[in-house]
């Protein structure tokens, strides 16, 4: 009774046709890897900030949780309800307008629905660049993107979604809505609000908007895909990288052999170079990005790879002649996760190393899985210049998928996030916690840090609506 008393409420608050109970809500109620099944109480998709600062206030005086979502792309289960059937998902998809383009101040502000594609296009349209990239830009939100301080190909050069971030707005778990969309690039008047919320995964209120940093247009940007004999030699073309390339280097992608040979599998239609190549058992994408002209970047770049040759870091090199060879290259690293789903299931982990200790890591946490998963096939790529590797365990060939998990998975989760921690590392570096991880945050983090974590969480949404469960467990 109560419940219909809410959704009834909502549904005066957004429209009826806005309030989805009924038929298939796989989309809004399952992850992006379909690996885990919630149940919501009703999908409510408002259409401006004061309609989910009134839905947010009618769940919270009804005791009702929220879940926030933007397109559901996020990889750590922190988008879709539990099984209660009693949460609301509160998907921001319909808030998608653009504010302000301020080319004065490089600045864009748009609703926390809007997709990161179309902010990139947008942005492009005025001649400017919006530097966050990655492979979910198709559907992911820019809210989503903060809600997980989202990190991609371009860090390196631009850093993670925080680092492009001027101002937030806000509705908190008691329906208030915090205006903090400033285009100030200064503004140190106490605590930063905003970076709290940003990464908070939804657990801390609701972002509606967001003020964010556009570039100039570099005048030209080169790919290149180079074969390296080892993960130390990655490590070390990526120090000449930055030594060369400086600000140019905007990226520095590792792809190792198995995951390649994944993409030559099932997408036979992509061109994967040095595939066949016996002694290269990583392959490197670079992007070097160049404030003056075609021809500098190329000759800039062009140099880099002869000294690597030189060195020995490098075995083989090519450059993309044109946007169009660029994007194909990009393609291939792109692919990679698609191609891991099509050959079964597989066991994910999003961590991250400095960059100089991630062969030592490499090498240790292989052998150690070698020994304990006879036959395992280990999918290894990333973000090296940010220090972040996606190294995933793929079930063994010939192997029932379902009871490999469920045999296996704590056993590899534990091996490989022990030898994180063993080298400095962090156990998740740009997917959140999640409710997937949330019991690593209790084994990992430490008893300080979660103490503090636990008191913000109490001090803002002291009801615990919130997005329970995701990051603190219940
Ligand atoms: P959702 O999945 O809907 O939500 C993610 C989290 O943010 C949830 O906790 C949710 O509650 C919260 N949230 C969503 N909207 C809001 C809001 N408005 N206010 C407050 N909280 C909110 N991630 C990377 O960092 N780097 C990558 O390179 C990368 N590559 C990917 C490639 C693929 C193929 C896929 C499927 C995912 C990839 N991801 C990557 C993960 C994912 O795309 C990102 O986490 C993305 O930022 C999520 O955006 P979303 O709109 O889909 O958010």
């Amino acid at each position: 009774m109560k419940q219909a008393a809410l959704l009834a409420q909502l549904r005066d608050i957004v429209g009826a046709a806005h309030v989805l109970t009924d038929g298939d809500l796989s989309a809004y109620e399952q992850d992006w890897r379909k690996r885990v099944h919630g149940k919501a109480l009703a999908v409510v998709r408002p259409g401006s900030t004061q309609e989910v600062a009134a839905v947010v206030k009618a769940c919270a005086a009804a005791h009702v949780s929220i879940v926030p979502q933007g397109g559901n792309t996020g990889l750590s289960v922190g988008s879709t309800p539990d099984t209660s059937g009693e949460q609301i998902v509160l998907n921001l998809q319909r808030m998608h307008a653009v504010r302000q383009l301020d080319a004065d101040n490089l600045t864009i502000t748009v609703e926390a629905g809007m997709v990161l594609q179309t902010l990139q296009e947008t942005a492009a349209q005025a001649g400017f660049l919006f530097p966050l990239s990655l492979a979910a830009e198709g559907s992911c939100t820019i809210g989503g993107n903060l809600g997980t301080n989202a990190g991609g190909t371009q860090v390196l050069r631009y850093g993670n979604t925080r680092e492009l971030c001027l101002g937030l707005e806000v509705v908190t778990p008691q329906g208030e809505i915090w205006d903090g969309l400033s285009g100030l690039r200064k503004d140190n008047t106490g605590y930063d609000l905003r970076d709290l919320f940003i990464g908070s995964e939804g657990s801390l209120g609701i972002i509606t908007a967001a003020t964010m940093k556009l570039f100039p247009q570099p005048a030209a940007q080169l790919t290149a895909f180079a074969a390296v004999p080892s993960m130390e030699a990655a490590v070390r073309l990526l120090g000449l990288a930055h030594r060369h390339l400086a600000a140019g280097l905007t990226g520095f992608e590792v792809m190792g052999k198995f995951a390649l040979s994944l993409v030559v599998k099932h997408m036979p239609q992509l061109r994967v170079p040095f595939a066949d190549m016996a002694d290269a058992p990583y392959c490197v994408l670079l992007e070097n990005s160049d404030s003056e002209s075609e021809t500098h970047a190329r000759a800039r770049f062009e140099h880099l790879l002869e000294l690597a040759l030189e060195d020995g870091c490098v075995l083989d090199a090519v450059v993309a002649e044109n946007m169009a060879q660029a994007h194909e290259l990009w393609h291939i690293r792109e692919s990679i996760p698609l191609a891991q789903a099509e050959e079964g299931l597989n066991i994910k982990h999003d961590i991250s190393i400095q960059a100089s200790r991630i062969p030592a890591f490499v090498a240790h946490t292989d052998a150690l899985l070698q020994r304990a998963i006879p036959g395992v096939r280990l999918v290894n790529f990333g973000h090296l210049g940010d220090g972040n590797l996606h190294y995933n365990v793929q079930v063994p060939e010939g192997q029932d998928g379902k009871v490999f998990l469920q045999e296996k998975e704590d056993m590899v989760n534990t091996l490989v996030y022990d030898a994180v921690a063993q080298f400095g590392g962090s156990f998740s570096a740009e997917h959140g916690v999640g409710a997937l991880k949330a019991d690593k945050l209790v084994h990992y983090k430490s008893p300080v840090a979660l103490q503090m974590m636990r008191a913000i969480k109490q001090a803002l949404d002291p009801q615990g609506i919130m997005n329970p469960g995701c990051i603190l467990q219940r």
